[in-house]
């Protein structure tokens, strides 16, 4: 049995991976799911059943717009302002790790920025307290980052704020509960709890919408993708397909309160055995850990090398932590099953009483 503890592309469900197994070479008509038109009957299937599905996951109020479109959420982070915001306008965005840093240099040539509060002086390590952000009724929205996936750093619930909430949800969207109605916008790219790379889930509000701003591509502005039901041009179809079988899995498997009550336990036992532990580290704030992402580091990162080569011997795979932080990142994303962890805790504590 392998484990994929990879941040994005990430672990899939096994029973999806069945499916398309069984499915791939002929899913319509002795057709495979990779040669079938985006204008068909059965493909408009999948989009309006996994439109359907996502909407009730997640509660998704009516006047909401649900779209697919590329690029990731790396286009988002310049689509959101370029759709909801003028060039004189004002944003603030909270700066909590490498993701919103990197949204927030993208916005910054389509709208004014005031960064509301920024944790880059103390490591990422926790969230800056809301008491003592900068915001200003001139807000035309207020962007978060949900989850901080290379950190390992998440907001225990949405900022408070008068102005309009926009969250990257990137690496969190359907692993617990959330409130849309709270936000403007809601982006996702697939990589991570969704399906494979390809394909970016946004969540909005149609009456924030504006006109986009002048020189927008056609692809970059939101109402193609309304006016289309993100058929604006031929989608990654596969993806799509997909994304529909994922979401059917979090349907069968009981929905989103199931999945998240499963994901708190999960990060919950690893947290638990790196505290308890000489010899892992963990040093997030406790308040803001990351469920879906836990980085860790040994005690000595001589031996990081040796522990990702007999980990991978084990079958736990790609445990090796983002370059700029180094150490390890075990994700821990709706996929990974509670054996997982087990395994994975089994291994380290192995590990340490070997080598600690
Ligand atoms: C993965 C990720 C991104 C980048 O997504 P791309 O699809 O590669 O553009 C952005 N934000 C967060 C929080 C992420 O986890």
């Amino acid at each position: 049995m392998v484990y994929n503890f990879g941040a994005g592309p990430a672990m899939l469900p096994a029973a999806v991976v069945e499916r398309i197994r069984d499915e791939f070479p002929d899913w319509q008509n002795g057709l495979s799911p990779l040669e079938i038109s985006h204008r068909s009957a059965a493909f408009t299937e999948v989009t309006e059943r996994a439109e359907e599905n996502l909407r009730q996951l997640l509660q998704i109020p009516k006047n909401y717009q649900v779209l697919f479109v590329q690029g990731g959420s790396r286009a988002q982070f310049s689509m959101v302002p370029m759709n909801i915001a003028g060039q004189t306008d004002r944003a603030a965005y909270a700066i909590t790790g490498i993701w919103s840093q990197i949204a927030y240099e993208d916005a910054s040539q389509f709208v004014n920025i005031d960064i509301c509060c920024s944790n880059a002086d103390s490591e990422a390590l926790s969230i800056p307290n809301e008491k003592t952000w900068y915001l200003n009724p001139e807000h035309n929205y207020l962007h978060y980052t949900d989850n901080e996936t290379i950190n390992g750093l998440e907001f225990a619930r949405p900022p408070k704020t008068k102005a309009t909430l926009v969250s990257d949800m990137s690496s969190s969207l359907l692993s617990k509960k959330i409130d849309v109605a709270k936000h403007g916008v809601i982006y996702a790219c697939s990589q991570k709890n969704i399906g494979p790379a390809g394909l970016t889930i946004v969540i909005i509000d149609q009456s924030i919408l504006k006109k986009a701003q002048p020189g927008t591509p056609l692809l970059y502005d939101y109402h193609s993708y309304i006016d289309s039901r993100s058929l604006i041009n031929t989608p990654p179809t596969f993806i799509w397909y997909i994304i529909d079988l994922v979401l059917q899995w979090i349907v069968d498997e009981g929905g989103i309160a199931v999945i998240e009550k499963r994901n708190n336990k999960k990060a919950q036992k690893l947290y638990n055995f790196i505290d308890r532990s000489d010899f892992y580290n963990n040093r997030i704030d406790p308040q803001y850990r990351s469920r879906m992402n836990v980085p860790f580091q040994l005690a000595d990162p001589q031996l990081d090398k040796t522990f990702l080569e007999l980990a991978e011997k084990r079958g736990l795979m790609q445990l090796k932590g983002h370059r700029t932080v180094g150490g390890m990142r075990a994700s821990l994303y709706n996929a990974m099953p509670e054996e997982g962890v087990d395994e994975l805790i089994g291994f380290m504590s192995d590990f340490a009483a070997e080598r600690g």
